[in-house]
């Protein structure tokens, strides 16, 4: 579609009526919606994340405790189980030795057989021995020193203390060997009930400090221990034992009744997490504990790595959405504004394709509107044209053409002339006397008489002769086609209508006339002061007539 030069000035007016806010904005306003709904998601699900991996990891971490807990437990039970029992065995009247009597050798031999029978079934059974109430003692492959007392023994006196149940376990360093050991002893009596003397077993703790010493790849700080009902430590894993209370355990303990639980306290500048399960026939209670910085760090290392998936995650969502609205929004209403821009410029080459959507919908109306409204404006643009173009070349007063059109026309009748040896003539004339008709009937019976002039001429001449207004009461008219002779008919005719003509108050109107054939000796110039000096004779010589 292309806008005419003259509607130029109407068009940039035009174009500011379109005018559409940048994008930008809209782009900036969805970037802004979506990175805030990107931001709050990613806070939400970031702390349920969080929650979600922090209370498993706690969790995970307890249960991981309590099974290692319960394992050693169960293990430390399955080692001392038949120590036990060959204790109970040996201390029972079944066996018959509470019946024997200190100083028979027949019967020292039964027992020591008894305890070499005992001992090879029970390989963990290092020493077993019976102590009897006059201090003596009996075992195999030892013999004690002159002044030994077993009565006066730890081992005797902790079966004493326990009687009738097997003492807790007693754990204490071999003299000799250095080796770590634990004994179990329990006291037999005849039938009255008097203690004869004390049976006890002696064993390895290297067992129990294997399954204590077990350790976790998941949480390497896990530590099990044996402490006894005071809170005392018993067994460690380290080849040292402590043989303090730990008095952080010890506390929580002694107001718990539960045989095994979980427990949580500060052991100097670390926190710790740990479970407890007590061996109540061995007035054990063994404790696995761990830093909680173990299980928060893996904990805090999974959150992170989960943060960061669900941060690239939302970034991506976000990335994507805004992709989808570049493509189906943002994408689709740029296009229209180049569009609107360039239908409103005068392009119409590019065709953009919109969404098969309501945006594309909404872009081809709006397309198709800015294209009616152009044209619309247009049309009006070029009927302002025509009737510019009118005025520009009418005589306000007569409507017929004024000087400027006939100038127009007189230079074009002698390029055609020049061009197609086309002849034609020129015709100047004036009202005679018409300062009087204005004094006496006034102005507007003068414009009267001009408008109605025109016309009468106007209708006598053919439709190819132009007839103007050259100035006052004074008119040109051009024949194209015109030899002088038919100008001079054609003069007459005129005259022949003006005096047929009744104009306004009855008043006679005459007209003085010149005219000339345009010749190549002419220039438009020449031309038209040939005619007027014409005229001007014509009044001279008593006007109302023609002078060639
Ligand atoms: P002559 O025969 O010598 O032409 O005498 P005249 O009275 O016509 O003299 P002149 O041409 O000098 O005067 C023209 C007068 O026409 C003067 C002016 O007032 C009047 N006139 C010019 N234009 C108009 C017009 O548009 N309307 C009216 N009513 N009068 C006009
Ligand atoms: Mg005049
Ligand atoms: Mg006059």
């Amino acid at each position: 579609m292309a806008i005419s030069y003259d509607g130029a000035a109407e068009y940039s007016r035009f174009s500011v009526k379109l005018h559409i806010k940048p994008l930008s904005t809209l782009e900036r306003q969805i970037f802004v919606i979506t990175t805030s709904v990107a931001l709050i998601a990613i806070v939400l699900i970031s702390i349920s994340v969080a929650a979600i991996f922090y209370k498993q990891g706690i969790e995970n971490a307890e249960s991981v405790l309590r099974n290692k807990n319960r394992f050693i437990a169960t293990q430390i039970q399955g080692y001392v189980a038949p120590l036990r029992q060959a204790l109970e065995y040996s201390s029972s009247t079944r066996s018959g030795l509470n019946h024997l009597h200190h100083g028979e050798p027949e019967t020292q031999e039964q027992i020591l057989q008894l305890f070499q029978v005992l001992q090879n079934t029970i390989p963990n059974i290092n020493f077993i021995f019976a102590g009897y109430a006059d201090g003596s003692l009996l075992i195999n492959n030892y013999t004690p020193p002159n002044d030994f007392d077993s009565t006066i023994r730890p081992w005797y006196q902790a079966a004493l203390k326990t009687y009738p149940r097997i003492s807790d376990g007693l754990p204490y360093q071999e003299i000799k060997s250095k080796e770590w050991m634990v004994s179990f002893s329990k006291a037999f009596t005849d039938d009255q009930q008097e203690v004869l003397g004390v049976i006890s077993i002696d064993a390895s703790m290297d067992a129990i400090m294997k399954a204590l010493a077990t350790q976790d790849t998941r949480y390497p700080t896990i530590y099990n221990f044996v402490l006894d009902q005071q809170g005392m430590i018993l067994i460690h894993a380290d080849t040292a034992l402590p043989e303090s209370v730990h008095q952080s355990i010890a506390t929580q303990l002694s107001s718990s009744e539960l045989s095994t639980d979980k427990l949580n306290y500060r052991d100097g500048d670390k926190q710790r997490l740990a479970h407890y399960h007590r061996i109540d026939e061995l007035g054990w209670i063994v404790v696995t504990e761990v830093d909680i910085a173990d299980i928060r760090d893996p904990i805090i290392r999974t959150i992170a790595s989960s943060l960061v998936f669900v941060i690239l995650a939302s970034l991506m969502t976000t990335w994507l959405l805004s992709l989808g609205l570049s493509r189906y929004l943002i994408t689709p209403l740029i296009k229209l504004h180049k569009r609107v821009q360039e239908i409103t410029e005068g392009k119409d080459d590019t065709h953009y394709r919109f969404p098969n959507n309501e945006i594309g919908m909404i872009s081809t109306a709006i397309e198709k509107l800015t294209e009616k409204a152009l044209v619309q404006k247009n049309i009006e643009l070029n009927e302002k044209n025509q009737l510019l173009n009118t005025l520009s070349h009418t005589d306000q007063l007569t409507s017929i053409a004024n000087r400027r059109r006939m100038l127009e026309i007189l230079n074009k009748e002698i390029s055609r002339y020049y061009r197609d040896q086309q002849p034609f003539s020129v015709l100047m004339f004036d009202i005679d006397y018409f300062k009087r008709i204005n004094d006496t009937f006034g102005h507007e019976a003068g414009d009267q008489v001009l408008i109605q002039l025109a016309q009468v001429v106007k209708n006598s001449i053919r439709e190819s002769d132009t007839l103007g207004r050259w100035g006052g009461e004074e008119f040109l008219l051009i024949c194209p086609g015109t030899r002088l002779k038919n100008a001079e008919q054609i003069a007459e005719k005129i005259f022949t209508a003006i005096h047929q003509h009744s104009f306004p108050k009855k008043l006679q109107i005459t007209i003085s006339l010149g005219l000339s054939e345009f010749t190549a000796t002419h220039s438009p110039e020449t031309l038209l002061v040939e005619i007027d000096q014409k005229m001007y004779r014509a009044k001279q010589a008593g006007r109302n007539r023609i002078q060639i």
